[in-house]
């Protein structure tokens, strides 16, 4: 009876920590790149992409590590790197050896544009002992028994690959080929598109059902940069959250928010940006879907 009891209390004490809530935290990083913490209902913690990192900023170390210590958390149960560019890759060798990583997921591919930096960092998480899973279309990735989380797109063959390649930049051929997760807890999905441009929208536009489009959070594909209506339409989110800056120096082009702004709000959606709002907090009960943010905005 006695360890029943104390089995009874260790399983409410980490219920508890958890809460049996989804909690997805979008970093604010002073470099253009995007960060989600993934906190599981069962406590399990995963990093969906991990910013950039520079000569003077490494979002694993400046960004990233704090936020989890802050948070007691000192092991990853998982990375998934939705395309190899440093905005999306960059904290993810302070990660890896600094803490314990347990999976590291990302497409698999080995083709074009695909930098000799960032086969490094493939090859050195499964050197610090991560289990490593290539991931497409049709894949479910094992977060947490309480979520669904699938991978839409990019198919098992790239993309793009079979247009004439001056016309695709390797740049733009690697946006579109991101990661595009669908998450769902209970009533409530979320999307992760990584930087996917018009052709991988398009194609999990053709693929997935209406129903199953429909979404409480948004991620912005590619920062908000190039959301396309069509899929602002079809998920007509809750929420849509941008990881950018405010001011993009040297480019004639105004912070994604703006544009973002005008595309979601319409719809009904409220909109927040990383550079406007800090660290965004989205928390998910299965049924109802609330955000909370550092700042409160422009
Ligand atoms: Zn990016």
């Amino acid at each position: 009876m006695k360890h029943l009891i104390t089995l009874f209390l260790l399983i409410t004490a980490s219920l508890h920590a958890a809460d049996g809530k989804l909690i997805i935290t979008y970093l604010n990083m002073p470099e253009h790149g995007l960060a989600v913490v993934v906190q599981t209902p069962s406590g399990k913690t995963w990093m969906i992409d991990t910013g950039h990192q520079s000569d003077k900023y490494d979002a694993g170390r400046d960004t990233i590590e704090p936020f989890l210590k802050a948070r007691g958390i000192t092991q990853l149960d998982g990375i998934a790197i939705s395309h190899p560019h440093g905005d999306h890759y960059g904290g993810a060798l302070w990660l890896l050896d600094h803490m314990p990583v347990k999976t590291f997921v990302d497409t698999g591919y080995a083709a074009r544009g695909f930098s000799l930096a960032y086969n490094r960092v493939r090859q050195h998480a499964q050197e610090r002992g991560a289990q490593y899973i290539a991931a497409t279309e049709g894949d479910k990735l094992d977060f947490d028994p309480a979520l669904i989380v699938e991978v839409l797109s990019p198919p098992k063959a790239m993309h793009n690959t079979d247009t004439d390649p001056a016309k695709i930049s390797e740049h733009g051929l690697l946006n579109t080929n991101s990661l595009f997760l669908r998450m769902q807890h209970g009533q409530n999905v979320i999307f992760f598109p990584g930087d996917a441009y018009g052709t991988g929208q398009r194609y999990v536009l053709e693929k997935t059902s209406a129903e199953r489009l429909k979404a409480a959070v948004v991620t912005a594909p590619h920062h908000g940069f190039n959301t396309h209506s069509e899929f602002a339409a079809a998920t007509k989110p809750k929420f849509a959250i941008a990881s950018c800056l405010d001011f993009y120096a040297g480019s004639e082009v105004p912070s994604p928010g703006e544009k973002l702004t005008k595309q979601f709000e319409p719809l009904g959606t409220q909109v927040f940006v990383t550079a406007w709002h800090g660290n965004i907090e989205i928390t998910s009960d299965g049924v109802d879907v609330t955000a909370k943010t550092e700042r409160k905005g422009k």
